[in-house]
């Protein structure tokens, strides 16, 4: 399969990886945005979080719990931003599920939150059609 990530994984491609295990790696973004820019991806290739099994789910968190809890504990981090885009419609542009880390200092100067133009819509009519019940809860 033609995937970058998967590259990294097999070691076909150079990777600057930071922690690995059975299920998952974590890796530093070569995009050079932000300090400390790392990718959490589960060595089993799934596009996202919408066809990503429970275990691969569960399994790649613990992954990235443990990157957190080292950056905080080990790296002189005080917290964390875990970002991901599930989708082209939301922005993912490499097809196998990753989830950014990046780590934080009080006062870094990161704004890593995305500025939303505000709300079109009422909460309470778009709670209406999201609101999970029945079957689909
Ligand atoms: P997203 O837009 O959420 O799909 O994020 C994809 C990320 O993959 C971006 O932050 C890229 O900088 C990163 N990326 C692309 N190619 C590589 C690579 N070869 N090694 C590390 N990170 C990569």
């Amino acid at each position: 399969m033609d995937c970058i990530f998967c590259k990294i994984i097999s070691g076909g491609l150079p990777g600057k990886i930071v922690y690995e295990d059975e299920y998952a790696v974590v890796f530093m973004d070569i995009a050079g945005d932000v300090d400390g820019h790392m990718l959490a991806v589960p060595r089993k290739h799934v596009k996202n979080i919408l066809d990503c099994d429970p275990d691969t789910l569960n399994h790649l968190m613990a992954a990235v719990k443990k990157v957190a809890v080292h950056c905080t504990e080990n790296c002189g981090y005080d917290g964390v931003n875990l970002l991901n885009a599930g989708g082209e419609s939301a922005g993912q542009s490499v097809p196998h599920f990753h989830i950014h880390i990046i780590p934080r200092k009080k006062g870094d100067g990161i704004d890593a939150w995305p500025a939303f133009p505000g709300a079109r819509r009422k909460t309470e009519e778009v709670y209406e059609e999201l609101r999970m019940t029945g079957d689909a809860g």
